[in-house]
């Protein structure tokens, strides 16, 4: 499928019809939280683009009753065939609204308007094609001759890739034959309520997919702890992931977690370097690198580190931070002021530390959350830089001098989520990638994400994975995780 079906890039908010206010989506229609309301606004405006409900415990109560039912009465006693049908028609949906997707999700989240057109919205849609496809050929696979799915599966999402992690949540889970409780990230919870529109849309039976926005510490928790849940799907924070897992110790309910990451890019002295030169700044420039697989940590064999350097920070400079609605915009805002804190806080100690700090110079419009792309060289493995998840546009560049050093070094982390290599040495490109403890290794290329291939972390990124016949194999009862 083509991930450019755009003639123009969409340039105003003027195709987005958002209400007001949204409820909560429970049982198939729209209800008032308990809870407080509360305004997410645009990370780049500072405006307020709607109010949206919290679910408090009660209304989480009603909502995994709601899938409970949907589950015994409904959706269980349908045939897999019957199930892909609805998939296959809300990914047809995804598609024809792509363009105000796209649109919603930049002003909730602040990425590049060419980022959320050509990556998330296409990639969410081909995720529920795709498991679409799985739907009516799981008796004969090999699970078992009648795969037993979980029951209830609530699902709490961060606010990075906001409708592409709901896509790889809920597609697998229905495909199953799973019924949903999800909690969108408090920051982006624009595209989870559209998405119940698009249920409405499709016919889904009600309660089948239920839609709860609110905050994690009351929302999230109250899922958590939910005994009538029967599968918790978790991305975000290592913190909040090892709180859930806790919480969940003794019980059974199954557990997926993916977590954070400090992946590593690996740049060998005969590695093509213009590619090379991309695909390190994709892989930690993209989405204003708050990705959990971002290539925050640079390898650069040392006989190349001066001109690999001089050349990454020359096409930084040709990058256009701003607007995320203007189709020209490389970099886009930090998603919130919490997580401009965060990752200003973690890269002020690159200097205390000793590293050697290079930032883009360029205009930072006066409102909104603004960081510009930044490099620290002379990077040691012991600094805070090169070990934390900073989960912003912050690379720190670590030199080698043998493939064994860039092995050690690679995997010298706390995390195991993922890596490049880049080497024109086919012999060479295996032999690193086999010895890499990282959940996916990509070769001369990064961030490169397809449904059909399993996505997830070694080390404290967590455990199970998403995508592919694993990814399936989590919502069912002889499945992957915890
Ligand atoms: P987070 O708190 O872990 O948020 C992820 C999701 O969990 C959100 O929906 C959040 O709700 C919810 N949540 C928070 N506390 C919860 C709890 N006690 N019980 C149940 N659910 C809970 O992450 P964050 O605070 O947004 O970001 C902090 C750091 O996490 C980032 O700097 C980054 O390092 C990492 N992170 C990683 C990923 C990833 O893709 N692996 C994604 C996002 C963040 P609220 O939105 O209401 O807090
Ligand atoms: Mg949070």
């Amino acid at each position: 499928m083509s991930f450019t079906d755009y003639d123009e890039a969409p340039e105003s908010t003027s195709i987005l019809s958002i209400r007001d206010r949204y409820g909560l989506f429970i049982n198939g229609s729209w209800k008032a939280g308990r809870g407080e309301s509360f305004a997410t606004i645009s990370p780049s405006t500072e405006s307020t683009i709607t109010t949206v409900s919290e679910a408090n415990s009660a209304d989480v109560d009603v909502a995994v009753a709601a899938a409970r039912t949907a589950y015994d009465k409904v959706w269980s006693r349908m045939s897999g065939a019957e199930r892909g049908k609805y998939l296959f028609r809300i990914a047809r949906i995804l598609q024809e609204r792509a363009r105000e997707f796209a649109v919603a999700e930049t002003v909730d989240n602040g990425k590049p308007i060419k980022e959320t057109r050509d990556v998330d919205i296409p990639l969410a849609a081909a995720w529920f094609f795709y498991y679409a496809g799985w739907a009516d050929k799981l008796e004969h696979v090999g699970m078992g001759s009648k795969p037993r799915a979980l029951g209830v599966a609530a699902q709490i999402i961060p606010w990075n890739f906001p409708l592409l992690m709901l896509a790889w949540k809920v597609a697998p889970a229905l495909a199953a034959g799973n019924t949903i409780v999800l909690k969108p990230a408090e920051t982006t919870p624009l595209t989870a309520l559209m998405f119940a529109e698009v249920c409405e849309q499709a016919g889904l039976p009600n309660g089948v997919v239920n839609i709860l926005t609110g905050h994690g510490s009351v929302t999230g928790a109250a899922l958590v702890a939910h005994p009538g849940v029967n599968k918790i799907a978790f991305t975000g924070s290592t913190a909040v992931g090892r709180q859930i897992a806790r919480t969940l110790a003794g019980t059974d309910t199954k557990l997926t977690l993916e977590l954070g990451g400090k992946g590593a890019n690996i740049v060998f002295d005969d590695a093509a370097l213009d590619q090379a030169v991309e695909g390190v700044i994709s892989g930690i420039f993209f989405n204003q690198g708050q990705v959990c697989c971002a290539g925050s940590r640079l390898l650069v064999q040392e006989s190349i580190h001066d001109e690999l350097i001089e050349r990454i920070t020359r096409r930084l400079t040709t990058l256009r931070l701003g607007d995320p609605l203007d189709k020209n915009t490389d970099i886009g805002a930090i998603n919130s002021q919490a997580q401009l804190e965060r990752i200003t806080a973690i890269a002020n100690t690159g200097e205390v530390e000793g590293a050697k700090r290079w930032s883009l110079d360029c205009e930072v419009p006066e409102k909104g959350f603004w960081f510009p792309p930044t490099i620290f060289t002379n990077v040691a493995s012991s600094n805070t830089i090169a070990r934390d998840e900073i989960f912003g546009p912050v690379l720190s560049v670590l030199t080698f001098r043998t493939p064994s050093e860039a092995i050690a070094k690679a995997n010298n982390s706390a995390y195991g989520l993922s890596a490049g290599i880049w080497t024109e040495k086919a012999s060479r490109m295996l032999a690193v990638a086999d010895e890499l403890r990282a959940g996916v290794v990509w070769a001369n290329t990064f961030n490169k994400f397809d449904p059909a291939s399993p996505f997830g972390g070694f080390k404290e990124s967590g455990y199970g994975r998403e995508g592919g016949r694993q990814g399936l194999a989590a919502y069912l009862a002889e499945g992957e995780g915890r």
